[in-house]
């Protein structure tokens, strides 16, 4: 069995790109302020922002820079400890650390989202920011955190970084925080290589942010500009110099139009390929939550009944069916896994997120797949798990 595509390799680029690409490369413009006006990354954060209904919008380096800018934006730094989810990529916590913040971790359940009764628990009266990872685009409970941290006086930042294009009662993830914060990483909906971008309605924050991304002097007056709240801040903020490249914003402009129909696709292709999986009692699919229209680019879905050894034949057994699956709690070097974050201090224990990463299978699921690729793919997980199970029953 072959699935007939690799689940790796991206969608191309949109033409457009290459036209704009080349008169970028003929002009050398390839810093944002080289241009008097409408660079590309200057055009982009306008359209982005214009998109997502948003105020402000700032392009940087990456969604881990748009992390750390907004924490500092914040004012957050000195110690200020920030809630996290225990399931999140490695460079969440990072950011927070970047930042001079300290991360609390909070419980991740077997859905992948917060665990609210742990966050409840957590949150307390020297917590001052909430920072929530839609991670792999499974997004929390976000009427119960926006309103404990509108009740606890702090603000909440959206990691969107894989959300684009997702929905929470009808309102675009990344718009419900104070900030939402969105990655151009190749592996996201939108392919820029790298790059980042976040959103905001509130013109202090904006201002802050656009300066700290390394506005010098009076390169603010290129940004949408309120020239007050700019000139507030001249000279007071730290240039930390992650700012995106022209050549970024030109590929990953055209992509925009793209998310709608990346979107849709991709959760039809989950859904077609989690209800066949589903009808399997070995494993689960997790449904979304209620109010939550997904865009997912990958699956996650949990063993029911494995034991460590029986979850790594499985692994192997896809392997040997040509599929790449892995179970993030039984990879050593896996980045998403909390006890692998051994740069932090204090790093706690979270049984609940433990028992869910060591069953959990991650698989990435490109909006380009056809029918005919999710068939196979069901086919080879589903042999893979009767396989293992079978002969499990044999041995026993
Ligand atoms: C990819 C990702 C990030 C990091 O994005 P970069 O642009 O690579 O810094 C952060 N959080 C989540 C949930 C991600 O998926």
């Amino acid at each position: 069995m072959t699935i007939g595509k690799n689940l790796h390799t991206a969608e191309p680029i949109p033409e457009k790109a290459l036209q704009d690409l080349t008169e970028l490369m003929q002009s050398g413009d390839l810093f944002r302020y080289h241009a008097a006006q409408n660079a590309p990354v200057t055009l982009l954060e306008k359209e982005f922002a214009e998109m997502m209904g948003a105020k402000y919008a700032v392009a940087v380096a990456s969604c881990s820079a748009a992390l750390f800018l907004s924490l500092r934006a914040l004012g957050l730094g000195d110690g200020d400890k920030v809630i996290i989810p225990g399931f999140t990529f490695a460079a969440v916590p990072s950011a927070v650390v970047h930042a001079g913040c300290e991360p609390v971790l909070v419980e991740v359940g077997e859905n992948y989202r917060m665990d609210m009764d742990d966050f409840a628990t957590k949150l307390t009266s020297d917590i001052k920011a909430v920072l929530v990872s839609h991670m792999r685009g499974h997004t929390s409970d976000m009427d119960t955190l926006k309103s404990a941290c509108e009740q606890a006086g702090i603000p909440l930042i959206e990691d969107a970084a894989h959300s684009l294009g997702t929905t929470w009662n009808g309102q675009k993830i990344g718009t419900i925080g104070a900030v939402g914060c969105f990655s151009f990483q190749s592996y996201k909906l939108v392919n820029g290589g790298e790059g980042g971008i976040m959103i905001t309605n509130d013109a202090d924050i904006y201002a802050q942010a656009v300066i700290m991304s390394g506005a010098y002097e009076n390169n603010w007056k290129k940004h949408q500009t309120d020239a007050n709240i700019f000139a507030k801040y001249q000279n007071t903020l730290p240039l930390y110099n992650t700012r995106m490249s022209n050549l970024s914003a030109v590929v990953i402009r055209p992509q925009l139009a793209e998310v709608a129909r990346r979107a849709s696709d991709g959760l039809t292709n989950y859904e077609y390929l989690a209800a066949k999986l589903n009808q399997s009692e070995f494993v689960t699919v997790p449904d979304a939550l209620t109010g939550e229209h997904r865009a997912p680019d990958s699956m996650q879905f949990n063993l029911n009944g494995f034991s460590d050894a029986d979850a790594t034949r499985f692994v192997q057994t896809c392997a040997g069916n040509g599929l790449n699956i892995s179970i993030f709690g039984l990879q050593s070097e896996n980045a998403r896994v909390f006890w692998n974050w051994k740069f932090l201090k204090n790093l706690p224990e979270l049984p609940k997120t433990r028992a869910m990463l060591m069953r959990a299978c991650d698989l990435r699921l490109p909006a380009a797949l056809k029918r005919e690729h999710l068939d196979t793919l069901a086919e080879i997980i589903l042999s893979s798990l009767a396989s293992v199970k079978s002969s499990q029953q044999a041995a026993e």
